[in-house]
């Protein structure tokens, strides 16, 4: 696997050269300015919704403006293992390109500005002290089949951003999982029940983790990866994701 991994590191290398950042708008093309942060035009950039403080306390979902409570009530009724999950965008029609480039489109480089959104967010919300970065990790089989994991690449840049290790192997999926876009959240917990498991355990033992991903849906996710890491020794695990969407209730 070894010289899949390095051609693909090429493959970065060289779609970053031919894809120079800050040169086209990664969502509709448009040359920009080169000060333009994260490659996105102004006029994409005021139709994404950014995540400012009217987000939940603990699981990050963004709050209507009335709503007068720090906390949802998803999390007001619901216990969740993880110290407190953040996002940068609202999950719509928009970021939801974004993402399906990165993908499914294998637009590599669009994980770097994922990244610098990311980091962003974390630095505006004072979350910068955590001994290692696991991206939420894919099942082999999908791995193969999509030939990288998005949060992986992402938490690659990330770790250089933040300089803080990113670790690949300590936890992994042992549940090749169905699409879960149709489930109720019942029903994705009950399908990721057991799903990940920690192989290392002397990696994360003590360890203040953050845990990456590209969006973050009911939180399903976030939750088994943390449990799982908390049972093998973790101290406190925190979430970042790109996207995140509104609860429905
Ligand atoms: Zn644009
Ligand atoms: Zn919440």
């Amino acid at each position: 696997m070894r010289y899949k991994k390095i051609l693909y590191e090429y493959i970065d290398t060289f779609l970053n050269f031919i894809y120079p950042r800050n040169i086209y708008c990664i969502l509709c093309d448009a040359s920009i300015d080169r000060d333009e942060v994260y490659s996105i035009c102004k006029d994409c950039k005021g139709k994404l919704r950014f995540l400012g403080e009217k987000t939940c306390d603990i699981c990050g979902k963004p709050l209507d403006e009335l709503y007068l409570v720090e906390r949802c009530l998803d999390c007001i009724n619901n216990a969740n293992y993880y110290e407190k999950a953040i996002s940068c965008i609202e999950y719509d029609d928009l970021s939801k390109k974004i993402i399906y480039d990165l993908k499914y489109y294998k637009k590599r480089y669009i994980s770097y500005h994922a990244a610098q959104i990311i980091y962003d967010r974390l630095m505006e919300s004072g979350m910068y002290e955590f001994d290692i970065i696991i991206p939420v990790p894919l099942h082999k089989a999908k791995k193969r089949e999509r030939t990288f994991n998005q949060a992986s690449i992402i938490g690659k840049y990330l770790g250089k951003m933040m300089d803080i290790e990113i670790d690949n192997k300590a936890l992994i999926r042992v549940k090749n999982t169905t699409v879960q876009n149709q489930l109720t959240k019942e029903e994705r917990r009950e399908n990721l029940e057991n799903a990940f498991e920690v192989i290392d355990a002397d990696r994360i033992i003590n360890k203040d983790i953050l845990l990456i991903d590209d969006v973050f849906t009911t939180g399903a996710t976030a939750n088994e990866c943390t449990k799982e890491l908390l049972e093998k020794g973790a101290l406190n695990v925190y979430v970042a994701t790109f996207a995140t969407g509104r609860n429905v209730y």
